[in-house]
């Protein structure tokens, strides 16, 4: 997603010629590639890249593992002014802006927050769950409709994207529908959704059957709208990586313009002392650096066949070829608390301004240096918002890393794959063919293996974090890693037992 300038001009003139094919667009790629050279001409320290910006904490689902729901648990209820969130975006000035949350869409100003970073000229990521997205859809459908689109109705309704009913809804569209601030398609804008695996694993996670099927039919209706479409994905220890590999070709199949992939974040103050009470390896709790390269070992590959964004230094930094420095401080985030410092990951302090954060943060105490975590809460995170904007602004410079990036971005995009029926059925491997995951889990449980181990009490506690489910009140999932780890640790286990 990030790139950086780069002085090879005869190269540089090859590679423009596909410039409408690249694999990120070029007006997107230019626009950071300005906002950094005025950053380096004028020689600033440090200045922001990406604003993730949090309207609010609510969310309509209960993810196993959302740490951000458990951290600002007790302000669910709060939302940032629009206002304020404008003023943020202008405050760091960032030239990407990424709404994420919570669920964005749940953001009562939503469309209005869009319309505002696109007036301010940024690069706009909605980073969705997908649960809301077709209705949003089909409020911009409303607000624009003219018989000139019933062809892209048409083929909605032919591919059960919308009712018969919806359908009539739009076409009988109102002024109401019509004055409403809706979510348009942009060149500056992607719906950037959740995608953490093929259906099994991804309704299992985010805690529902039928999600990832949502997500697809989401997908699906946003590219024949010429919505740009990315997926974000966040690998877990138990991530399988052949998984992803399936996941990204039936993503490519859709036409998805990019992936944004990245460790989750494993907090690790517990480590040592489980190392020591348990006599346990770190390897049996924790994603460690260790992990997390084996597991990305084949990102280039990745980034060769499918549309991954990000850096080549961070890609090769996750695949263990080199050593980054984090530069937490380019992506900022910014919620109902302030600026949230000293990154997306952990909480020391908020402060009302981003200068403010910039200069009160110390921010040689965070990172790890040479293998050596300044911070322990540092030592095993290899995350996107913390080391992708490294591998775009220089840190750890090694020659060549401008061209590589320059190459990368303004490259040509990966083919996409063909739909076929045989990446259907391997994406559709959950609920649709009646393996759902709450059965599953059920079923593991019930087992006298998992009753012995304690799987029972572990689903247990999951049931009651899903109760909070339609309570109105916007509550979400506990935010326990472990819990998380436990209850899929033991349903595998209680298989492999049977
Ligand atoms: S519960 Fe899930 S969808 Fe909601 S904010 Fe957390 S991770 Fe995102
Ligand atoms: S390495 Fe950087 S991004 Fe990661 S937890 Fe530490 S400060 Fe945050």
């Amino acid at each position: 997603m990030l790139t950086l300038p780069c002085p090879e001009r005869p190269r540089l003139n090859r590679s423009l010629k596909s410039a409408k094919n690249m694999r990120f667009p070029f007006a997107l790629s230019a626009k950071i590639a300005g906002h950094i050279i005025k950053h380096k001409l004028r020689k600033t320290p440090k200045f922001a890249m990406v604003l993730q910006l949090e309207p609010l904490h609510t969310c309509n689902l209960t993810c196993t593992g959302c740490g951000r729901i458990r951290e600002y648990s007790t302000n669910l209820k709060d939302m940032v002014p629009l206002e304020k969130c404008l003023a943020a975006a202008n405050d760091c000035d960032a030239p990407m802006v990424s709404i994420c949350g919570g669920e964005p869409l749940i953001y009562p100003k939503i469309e209005e927050l869009v319309a505002g970073l696109l007036e301010q000229k940024r690069i706009i990521y909605i980073c969705t769950n997908g649960v809301f997205m077709r209705k949003k859809m089909r409020d911009y459908l409303a607000a624009v409709y003219s018989p000139e689109l019933e062809p892209n109705l048409q083929e909605l309704l032919k591919q059960e994207l919308v009712t018969g009913k919806e359908a009539e809804t739009i076409r009988k569209t109102d002024a109401t529908a019509k004055s409403k601030v809706v979510i348009r398609p942009s060149q500056w804008m992607y719906w950037n959704v959740h995608v953490d695996g093929l259906e099994f694993t991804h309704d299992l996670i985010v805690e529902r059957e039928g999600v990832f099927k949502e997500c697809i039919l989401a997908i699906k209706m946003a590219k024949i709208l010429g919505f740009q479409t990315a997926t974000n994905t966040t690998v877990y220890k138990e991530t399988d990586v052949q998984e992803l590999d399936d996941m990204f070709a039936f993503l490519s199949s859709l036409n998805v313009d990019g992936h944004t992939i990245s460790p989750g974040y494993e907090y690790d103050a517990a480590k040592k002392d489980m190392v020591k009470r348990l006599g346990k390896q770190p390897e049996d709790f924790f994603l460690t650096r260790k992990m997390t390269r084996q597991k990305f070992a084949k990102i280039q590959e990745w980034g060769e066949k499918f549309t991954i964004f990000g850096t080549v230094p961070y890609q090769e930094f996750l695949a263990g070829k080199r050593e980054l420095t984090c530069t937490a401080w380019a992506i900022p985030t910014y919620n109902v608390k302030g600026w949230k410092a000293p990154c997306y990951l952990m909480t020391d302090g908020h402060y009302d301004g981003y200068q403010e954060m910039l200069s009160k943060v110390n921010w040689e105490k965070y990172g790890v240096v040479d293998g050596v975590a300044r911070d322990p809460r540092c030592e095993n995170c290899m995350v996107h918002c913390g080391y992708d904007p490294s591998g775009a602004l220089g840190t750890n410079y090694q020659r060549g890393d401008n061209w590589k990036n320059f190459k990368y971005n303004f490259g040509a995009k990966p083919k996409p794959f063909t739909a076929s029926e045989e990446l259907t059925k391997r994406a559709f491997n959950g609920v649709t063919i009646g393996k759902g995951h709450l059965a599953e889990a059920k079923a593991a449980i019930n087992s006298p293996r998992a009753a012995m181990n304690g799987a029972q009490a572990a689903f247990s506690r999951k049931a009651e974090s899903h109760s909070h489910e339609g309570n109105g009140n916007g509550s979400c999932g506990s935010g326990d890693t472990s819990q998380r780890d436990e209850l899929l640790a033991k349903i595998a286990g209680a298989k492999k037992g049977e």
